[in-house]
């Protein structure tokens, strides 16, 4: 990456015209940057911008006392090293002694990672005349213009910081700020953003910013089509800039821009393009109403700033809120999922997998609770015989029928219906003892009873019947699942032996 002097020549070139001397380092590098003025006072060439911490620990800094300040208290080193003050220093140089106003200080710049220090030697007025600085012609810095590009500077990293997590609510309010911001330094009448849609075949204003007294045209500019303003948009395409400051010097292919432009009463117009990644998505730009303004190099630089900004944390939300829909998805596909390795194919209910699990569970909360469980095994009778004569698929619809009539019995908390065989279902019933699972168990029956499913085959009852075997404790920490699935299922197995259709209950 190239520095900042490199990538902010106006920055610099501002900084060089200043009269004092001036140290600069970013927080997250080690390079020590160093202006005209201090080149000159501490010596150094003058195309040596950039120093090392060895060159200015070699200057001598005295005390009031005229001593030598050490290496560990010495200011210079100390404001390069991060810390704000302003003191009153002296300065030996080329045998001549001189008191300085050292002054360090912390902002946070634009372009920067992290902090920068800016330290700044003014000599004071009584080493005026000795002063090193006070011989050399520095032609007359434009204050008002850096503290300009300074304040810019400092509000936009302020927009910026809030942008960086910012929500897509909170998007419109800080993109309107920067526009402000933008208007305002650029001494615009109106700035705008405009995004395109995704094949760049229109284009719409989505925020607006205008001074007092200027009409607002956001309403008027959606869906503004590629052949309405042909000219932009190519040169907006290809150079990714628009810079006009004279509105009536368009050329002859931008009929159609300037028809525009004169419609509104614009005089000249700036643009620059949000990209992200290799995407044109719009353009960030400013209008003259009224009046004409020849661009400087600033409003360039604050439009791109500005610019890349918005292009930057419109990505920002479109990223988060995309990866917000993916995870929501894969959530969604993930309980799929779950449910499906829970559950029966057929029936809807708990499989033989969650039916292990939940008994596992729940045999140890009763263990920890010292409240009663109950475990319901269910077979249907003479379900072959029914299978032979109705036929496989009657049987499927019966086994789903049996499934529902049981499910009407396992709604509260924990209770769970599962299908744990073929024709067999299982119910576990936390809470209950062995009298309610045994009520339980006869309103099964009256349910399947009730589902009148008819059953030619059966010598028990003219519809299909099932047969139940129950069986209640309190868990302790010996219990075991196996256990308790051999008692109810020894129960069933006397339900059947006893004629079947009945419920029975293990001691
Ligand atoms: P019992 O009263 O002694 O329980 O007699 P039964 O005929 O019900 O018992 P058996 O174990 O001999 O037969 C169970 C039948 O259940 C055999 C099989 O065809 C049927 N079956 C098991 N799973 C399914 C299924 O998913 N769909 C269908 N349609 N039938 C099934
Ligand atoms: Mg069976
Ligand atoms: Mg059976």
């Amino acid at each position: 990456m190239a520095d900042s002097a490199d990538t902010h020549p106006h920055f610099w070139a501002l900084l060089d015209k200043l009269p004092v001397a001036l140290l600069y380092k970013e927080s997250a590098k080690a390079e020590i940057l160093a202006n005209a003025a201090a080149r000159q006072l501490f010596g150094f060439t003058a195309n040596q911008q950039s120093l090392n911490l060895s060159q200015l620990s070699e200057i001598r800094l005295l005390d009031q006392q005229q001593k030598k300040i050490s290496l560990l208290s010495n200011p210079l080193l100390l404001a390069l090293g991060g810390t704000e003050f302003s003191q009153q220093v002296i300065l030996e140089l080329k045998g001549h002694a001189a008191p300085y106003q050292l002054q360090s200080q912390l902002i946070k710049l634009q372009f920067s990672l992290g902090n920068t220090i800016i330290v700044t030697l003014c000599p004071l007025q009584a080493a005026a005349s000795s002063s090193p600085l006070s011989k050399t012609a520095v032609p007359a810095p434009d204050i008002a213009e850096l503290e300009e590009a300074l304040a810019f500077d400092k509000l936009m990293s302020l927009i910026s910081t809030e942008l960086i997590n910012v929500s897509s609510d909170a998007l419109d309010l800080h993109v309107e700020d920067a526009l402000a911001a933008l208007g305002e330094f650029c001494h615009a009448d109106r700035s705008y953003l405009f995004q395109f849609n995704h094949d760049i075949t229109e284009m719409s204003n989505t925020h607006e910013w205008v001074r007092e007294g200027i009409s607002a045209h956001k309403d008027n500019l959606q869906h503004i089509p590629e052949h309405a303003l042909p000219y932009f948009f190519e040169k907006i395409q290809q150079d990714h800039i628009f810079a006009v400051s004279d509105v009536s010097q368009l050329p002859p292919e931008a009929a159609g821009e300037r028809q525009e432009f004169n419609n509104e009463d614009i005089r000249s117009v700036l643009c620059t393009a949000m990209l992200a990644g290799q995407q044109l998505i719009g353009f960030v730009g400013c209008d003259m109403v009224a009046r004409q303004r020849n661009w400087t190099s600033n409003d360039l630089r604050r439009i791109k700033l500005v610019g890349e900004m918005i292009a930057n944390s419109i990505q920002n939300v479109n990223y988060r809120s995309s990866l917000q829909q993916i995870q929501q998805e894969l959530l969604a596909a993930n309980q799929e999922l779950q449910k499906q390795a829970n559950q029966d194919g057929l029936t809807g209910l708990a499989n033989r997998r969650q039916f292990d699990e939940k008994l596992l569970e729940e045999i140890q909360r009763s263990a920890r609770s010292g409240l009663p469980l109950s475990l319901m095994l269910l077979d249907i009778d003479l379900f072959k015989p029914f299978n032979d004569h109705y036929g496989h698929q009657a049987g499927d619809e019966a086994l789903q029928q049996v499934a529902s009539a049981l499910s009407k019995e396992a709604k509260r908390q924990g209770e769970i219906a599962a299908r744990y065989g073929g024709e067999e279902f299982a119910l576990i019933l936390p809470g209950s003892d062995n009298q309610t699972c045994q009520e339980i168990a006869q309103r099964v029956q009256q349910h399947i009873k009730a589902l009148n499913i008819r059953h030619a085959k059966s010598d028990v009852a003219s519809y299909l019947t099932a047969s139940i075997g129950c069986y209640s404790l309190v868990a302790d920490k010996d219990t075991n699942a196996k256990q308790m699935l051999n008692k109810a299922d020894k129960a069933l197995y006397q339900a059947k032996a006893a004629g079947r259709n009945r419920v029975i209950a293990a001691s």
